[in-house]
């Protein structure tokens, strides 16, 4: 197996497509064709992770959070960066990142906060952009070939459904040019052909693969097709997670049962309000972003990373915010990520890594 067989199957799962603007996902460090001895997962990739995959013998590390964020100007070893790279290209170790991607995929980060909870729900704030449509025209007779090769590319996924098109006849006319090989029809002569609209929805990212799917499986030379931007919003992939618990409890319940399930020293959160927690929004990592929109939606509580002092104050009473630790609130995906990973390869070591990369202890 190659490294470039590792990238793609966790591109399958989170596509590059899906990481914010800012933000560096993707192959880091190491060549594509080089062969994988071993995986090693963490949240952090640091010099201590670095030795621990030269110990276990794994020639790539696979980490949520990016160690190549910014941009490297010079490789001097004179930060914790620099050296994490030195010493990976040292050992010919691979870096790999899955981090804005991983938090928008479907079972993605606070997928997996969340059921770690017990908590059922949906997406918080499903993706924008994330979806096109394609009309085209085929003749009648080639009507499934080419549907079945737009599926096949990735085309027509709807939720829980598979295979979805919507499809109306017509009459296509059209007058082949004298430079013209026309399948149907003659040079210079306008014609009449019994075909097929079909529409499909398919991701963004996928486009230029659905496209060349479409002109490889259609029999004409020039294929007609329209691509449309929709505004509909991707309900699977996208940021945050909201779900109802079983049953309502009181504040001080829900901060200690949050505590017990997650493990945790301690929470900052706002006061405890009078009225029950049901409802609850979280969001892996640094989520402030999301405090207005479980809002919006209702939520008692929403638990998250990295809150500032003035952003407690956007809780305003009617949701507890919950500062649960960036650590805490994404540790977990190591087992999803070990989890996905071992399901696909049986001929090397998926591994966790055991070191705590924790930058923050508390007293
Ligand atoms: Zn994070």
């Amino acid at each position: 197996m190659k490294l470039a067989d590792v990238c793609r199957s966790m591109e399958e799962w989170a596509p590059l497509a899906w990481q914010e603007s800012y933000d560096n996902a993707g192959l880091l460090v190491g060549d594509p064709t080089m062969e994988v001895k071993g995986v090693l997962i963490s949240l952090d990739c640091t010099e201590e992770v670095v030795e621990e995959a030269i110990q276990k013998d794994c020639n790539v590390i696979i980490s949520h959070h990016p160690i190549v964020f910014k941009g490297l100007k010079s490789l001097t070893g004179k930060n914790y960066v620099e050296r994490t790279v030195i010493k990976a290209i040292q050992h010919s170790v691979a870096l790999y990142a899955s981090h804005t991607n991983l938090d928008h995929a479907p079972k993605g980060v606070s997928y997996h906060l969340a059921q770690k909870l017990g908590l059922a729900g949906k997406v918080l704030l499903p993706a924008e952009n994330a979806l096109k449509q394609i009309s085209y025209y085929v003749p009648v007779e080639n009507q499934e070939s080419v549907r079945e090769a737009l599926h096949a590319a990735g085309a027509g996924n709807i939720g829980e459904y598979s295979a979805c098109s919507f499809a109306s006849e017509g009459i296509g006319r059209f007058t082949p040019s004298n430079e013209a090989n026309p399948v149907i029809g003659q040079r210079s002569i306008a014609t009449d052909v019994k075909e097929v609209k079909v529409d499909m929805i398919f991701p963004t990212h996928l486009e230029s693969t659905i496209l060349h799917a479409l002109k490889k499986a259609h029999p004409y030379e020039e294929v007609a097709y329209f691509i449309h931007s929709l505004s509909n919003r991707w309900n699977e992939v996208g940021a945050g997670f909201i779900g109802e618990l079983d049953k309502a409890m009181s504040g001080e319940d829900f901060i200690q049962w949050v505590k017990k399930s997650l493990d945790l020293t301690a929470i900052r959160h706002t006061p405890i309000l009078s009225k029950k927690i049901k409802k609850v929004a979280l969001c892996g990592g640094a989520g402030s972003f999301l405090i207005a929109e479980a809002k919006r939606q209702g939520a008692d509580a929403f638990l998250t990373g990295d809150l500032k002092y003035h952003e407690f104050f956007d809780g305003e009473n009617s949701c507890m915010l919950c500062d649960i630790g960036h650590y805490e609130s994404e540790v977990m995906i190591k087992d999803a990520i070990h989890t996905y990973l071992s399901n696909i390869f049986s001929n090397f070591a998926v591994l966790k890594s055991e070191t705590l990369t924790n930058p923050v202890r508390y007293a």
